[in-house]
């Protein structure tokens, strides 16, 4: 991989781990161990991106070579790089879970291309000190899951770490997916994962949590100087404004995730990144029924923390933790509480906007919310299809009556014989509000259909599609992924001939594990 321009700042810049045996312990006073990946038995490539390889500086020919299955393997470390493990602790749930760090990531090395930099991260390649418990390996399902999703986030164009490669490792693990005494080989698989850094509020976190200030200076002025290097001033200040631009992409991150539907499902600390990307796809899901109490995490059924409509109050929330652990290096709370006083304000002012523009109601300048709010509870009145319902609302016009906008929605409907009495009645009554407002509305139905259609997507990764390409796979079809991968690069265009993928869920996926029920144990 001749263009490959290796360029660590990572461990070249910060303090290492001294002990460089791997084995699970505590590692202080320092950001990250220097370990080897696992070597794989018989790796095979399932899937690669052309485009995340040509970004890293990859070409599409180099792909298909032993350099790049070895490379992305574990099997052989790229010359002059040394990978490891990132040292990081977090709340889970909501409580303090001490140290955690990379268990089963290992970071290869960082690479510059084109003057941008990339950590290039395999995840599932064997265990490191931060392993914990766990074997430091990854199922293919939760690979595939993580591989397909991150890109079809990114065309959804959802801040999102990037996929680069998907292989088998050829080695067998054990799993107990529904954590209840049945564990089962499954096949072994790796992803290699690609992001500015991997560095999360968590890392931040452990530095303050163990008083390693002198660390936590030093890790600060780092993460600005290389990625946020517009932020200029006295160190107080820069630390400030380091810790504003982080609420300000995290903000904006989940007004996207409210937009297309996605849900987290495991948002502590650990899996919050520092630049506002998606990061860890593990039991997330995609709202098919509009049911802002829904999480697909079976792990969260019970308090349902990680639900769709909590995710800002959870984000916040983790801004706190972030906030607490930046609190030495400003010693000031003020300025850091005012951040996060004004996070929600903020995403209310954004999410308005964002609901108003799946809408269609582009210029509008109302003050209320009512369109919002009888559209949220309209939705739940019966179960209805999310992103069904916004697609086909592109398509009432201005001359439409109440009745023929319904007819033109009532796709989205899972059970249309319950669309009749007093909700009926409430869709009518939003859809006149609905007419009225479009009416004032200055572009032409042409043009806003044509605006919302980059809005509102027709395709996204519903959760028993994914399903579906594991169900192949593991019978070593990978023909759906690949489907399902140039599919979800296009998720706002009309493709005729996938036109079964907008549809509804399948009755079979309601209740079906790895459709709306997701287990963490990946
Ligand atoms: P997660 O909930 O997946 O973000 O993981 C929380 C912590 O557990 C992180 O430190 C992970 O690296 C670690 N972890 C999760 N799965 C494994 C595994 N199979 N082997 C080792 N560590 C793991
Ligand atoms: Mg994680």
């Amino acid at each position: 991989m001749k263009n490959l321009k290796i360029n660590n700042r990572f461990t070249s810049e910060l303090p290492a781990d001294p002990d460089e045996t791997n084995e699970i312990r505590q590692v202080k006073n320092t950001l990250f161990s220097f370990v080897y990946p696992a070597k794989p038995s018989n790796p095979t490539l399932i899937h690669a991106s052309n485009e995340v390889a040509e970004m890293v500086g990859i070409t599409t020919a180099e792909i298909q070579s032993e350099e790049f299955l070895n490379a992305f393997s574990g099997k052989e470390i790229l010359p002059e790089t040394r990978p490891y493990a990132m040292c990081y602790a977090g709340h889970q749930f909501g409580n303090w879970a001490g140290q955690l760090g990379d268990g089963r990531a290992i970071n290869l090395t960082e690479v510059e291309h084109n003057n941008t930099f990339f950590t290039l991260q395999l995840k599932g390649a064997g265990k490191t000190p931060y392993s914990r418990t766990a074997d430091g390996l990854a199922v293919l399902r939760s690979s595939i899951r993580e591989y397909l999703c991150a890109e079809a986030m990114y065309y959804l164009g959802v801040p999102t770490t990037r996929s680069l490669s998907l292989m088998l490792s050829g080695d067998q693990v054990l799993r107990d997916v529904l954590y209840n005494g049945n564990p089962a080989y499954e096949k072994g698989a790796i992803v290699c994962r690609v992001a500015p850094s991997f560095i999360r509020f968590g890392s931040f976190e452990m530095l303050t949590a163990r008083n390693e200030l002198k660390n936590l200076k030093e890790f600060v002025e780092y993460t600005i100087k290389h990625y946020f290097p517009e932020i200029k001033g006295e160190p107080k200040e820069q630390y400030i404004q380091f810790f504003k631009t982080v609420a300000d992409t995290t903000r904006k991150m989940i007004v996207d995730w409210q937009r297309v539907g996605f849900v987290h499902g495991v948002m502590n600390t650990d899996n919050m990144s520092i630049h506002g990307l998606t990061i860890d796809y593990g039991p997330y899901g995609w709202l098919e029924n509009y049911d802002p109490n829904w999480t697909p995490n079976t792990t969260d059924s019970q308090n349902r923390r990680y639900r769709f409509g909590n995710q800002p109050q959870v984000a916040q929330w983790n801004l706190y933790q972030l906030a607490n652990a930046l609190y030495p290096l400003v010693n000031e709370a003020e300025p850091l509480e005012k951040i996060l006083e004004s996070f929600i304000n903020d995403f209310e002012i954004d999410y308005k906007e964002m609901f108003l523009s799946k809408l269609g109601l582009f210029t509008s300048t109302y003050t209320d919310s009512n369109l919002i709010e009888g559209l949220e509870s309209a939705l739940q009145l019966s179960e209805t299809d999310m992103t069904i319902f916004f697609r086909n609302l592109g398509k009432v016009t201005k001359a439409d009556a109440v009745e023929s906008s319904i007819e033109k929605i009532k796709d989205s409907f899972y059970s249309p014989e319950e669309i009749t009495g007093t909700i009926l009645d409430s869709w009518k009554k939003w859809f006149a509000e609905y007419l009225q407002r479009l009416n004032e509305e200055a572009l032409s139905d042409k043009d806003r259909s044509e605006k919302m259609n980059q809005i509102n997507p027709k395709y996204v990764l519903r959760n028993y599609m994914a399903q579906l390409a594991i169900d192949d796979a593991d019978k070593g079809d990978y023909s759906l992924i690949n489907e399902l991968y140039l599919l979800l690069q296009k998720p706002y265009n009309e493709q005729p001939e996938s036109e079964k993928w907008f549809a509804k869920r399948p009755d079979w996926a309601r209740s079906k594990v790895g459709c709306s029920m997701l287990s963490c144990s990946s």
